[in-house]
């Protein structure tokens, strides 16, 4: 991907790849949308994909693969122990992390699972600079506690900070004279962050968090399943890696930690995980595991075919012309919604574009869910299909009180190398139209509330009016028998 300059003088993103095999999508008439969102319960997890037009709901596992990831499917050696496969897997991993030793898992959370089932006891800490859904849980089931030490620009909605996801290592190094370096299980860094908008790390961040750990010998972890954002992020913001290639920087990251996992579902264009370690006896302690878990150590949970498109995947990470189309698409997307004073936020980052419902209804209660009334919203306007990442995510208190998010997000992922700019430019529209006819969307309320992980299950309905009527008959008004 570049941003090429056009005859005009504006700059336009530029597919570096053509697109060859495609799946036809549908965009149901907005009275249709309606009913489908009502059957969901107004909750987008529960939207049957074939009522979807643009699904923007997450980029795990849905990443487009190159012709050579899936070429390199067909010769996969489906054996199972002593897989060529996995030899090649672990082969490209080494080369490419520089680490000693690898484990293969079937997703981010089995790495999780695992790591925290070593390290984590109970009463012990494991700081962060921001937890994920699945790293917290597996932490917080094992007895330990998370702690988030995000600077305090990570939570600033808006801000040109090139760097919101770096940790505060005066905070670190306060808890560790405070809790004592025996207490904290590992530090964990989350590079790019997810849940507060795919924003980036810095590599002086990540050397200077290094440093204290290895100072006290506490183990410094990266989640590195957004990695190949934060690399371009690194390549084109951070001055002392504009001369390396991102090959470099990335070895330069790898070898400030003691293990490093990931998600294939992201990183790698795949579906599968895995865990690098450097210490023997922290990898002989997770080996044990894997079989418990995963599977046998040569395919660990994961098929052979995914695994040789995860090993071409890995080598096309480090290649920039594959890894800027995110974030370029991404920037693309945040800029033009700004532009329309469409509340995001900003500095775009990687993942996806961020909207802030919290702005975007200001005349909503926080209680009343904003985030999961515009995610709603959205699809009867549009067909697309975002992420509710607000107070609907966040879990009830034990006397039932409810905790308010941060933030309240729409967030629409951007699945790599899957959509083209008209495709943008039609969700951007719909987003400005919306904003516009903002006042016309109520709240939310629970109809049906499942105790732990509400947002996957739960279901919901507009609070104190039939607020989603009102909005398609604008809709009909404003564009007619448009789709
Ligand atoms: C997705 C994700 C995970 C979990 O990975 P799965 O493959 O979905 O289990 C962990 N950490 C981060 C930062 C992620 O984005």
């Amino acid at each position: 991907m570049s941003n090429v300059k056009f005859f005009g003088g504006e700059q336009y993103p530029v597919e570096m790849h053509k697109v060859r095999i495609i799946q036809k999508l549908n965009l149901l008439p907005v009275e249709e949308r309606l009913v489908a969102a009502q059957e969901a319960g107004h909750n987008t997890f529960l939207l049957e994909n074939k009522d979807v037009f643009l699904d923007m709901l997450t980029d795990s596992g849905v990443n487009a693969m190159s012709q050579d990831q899936q070429a390199a499917m067909f010769r996969a050696d489906d054996a199972y122990a002593g897989s060529a496969t996995f030899t090649r897997l672990r082969d490209k991993v080494v080369e490419i992390f520089g680490m000693p030793h690898f484990l293969p898992v079937h997703q981010g959370r089995a790495a999780e699972h695992l790591l925290s089932t070593v390290l984590v006891k109970p009463g012990t800490y494991v700081p962060m600079n921001y937890h994920f859904t699945t790293s917290k849980a597996h932490v917080v089931a094992n007895g330990g506690e998370v702690l988030e030490l995000i600077k305090p620009e990570g939570l600033q909605v808006t801000s040109e900070h090139p760097f919101k996801g770096d940790m505060d290592v005066a905070a670190l190094r306060a808890l560790i004279s405070d809790k004592g370096a025996d207490a904290i299980a590992f530090v964990r860094m989350e590079a790019g962050t997810n849940l507060i908008g795919g924003q980036p790390v810095s590599l002086a961040n990540m050397t200077e968090v290094s440093a204290v750990c290895r100072d006290h010998g506490i183990p410094f972890v990266m989640d590195a399943s957004l990695i190949a954002d934060n690399l371009y992020f690194c390549k084109t913001r951070e001055a002392s890696c504009a001369d390396l290639d991102v090959r470099e920087i990335m070895r330069a990251m790898c070898d400030l930690y003691d293990v490093i996992y990931f998600s294939a579902r992201k990183v790698g264009f795949g579906r599968g995980g895995g865990i690098c370690v450097r210490d023997d006896r922290l990898f002989h302690k997770l080996r044990e595991l894997i079989p418990l878990f995963e599977g046998f150590l040569t395919y660990g949970g994961m098929s052979v075919r995914e695994i040789e498109a995860i090993t071409v995947g890995l080598d096309e990470t480090m290649d920039l012309d594959m890894i800027n189309q995110g974030p370029i698409f991404i920037d693309y997307m945040v800029r033009e919604l700004e532009r329309r004073g469409v509340p995001v936020i900003t500095p775009p980052g990687g993942l996806g574009a961020h909207i802030d419902a919290m702005r975007f209804l200001d005349h909503l209660d926080q209680h009343d869910y904003p985030a999961a009334a515009l995610a709603s919203a959205l699809y009867i306007a549009s067909g697309v299909r975002g992420m509710e990442r607000g107070t609907m995510s966040e879990q009830r208190n034990a006397d039932g009180s409810e905790p308010l998010a941060h933030m309240e997000l729409v967030r629409l992922a951007l699945p790599r190398r899957v959509f083209t700019l008209s495709q943008l430019n039609y969700a951007i529209d719909r987003l400005d139209w919306l904003y516009q006819n903002r006042r016309l969307i109520g709240g939310m309320e629970f109809t049906e509330e499942p105790e732990i992980l509400r947002f996957f299950f739960g279901r919901l309905a507009p609070k104190g009016s039939d607020w989603p009527a009102a909005l398609v008959a604008q809709f009909r008004e404003d564009f007619g028998d448009s789709l």
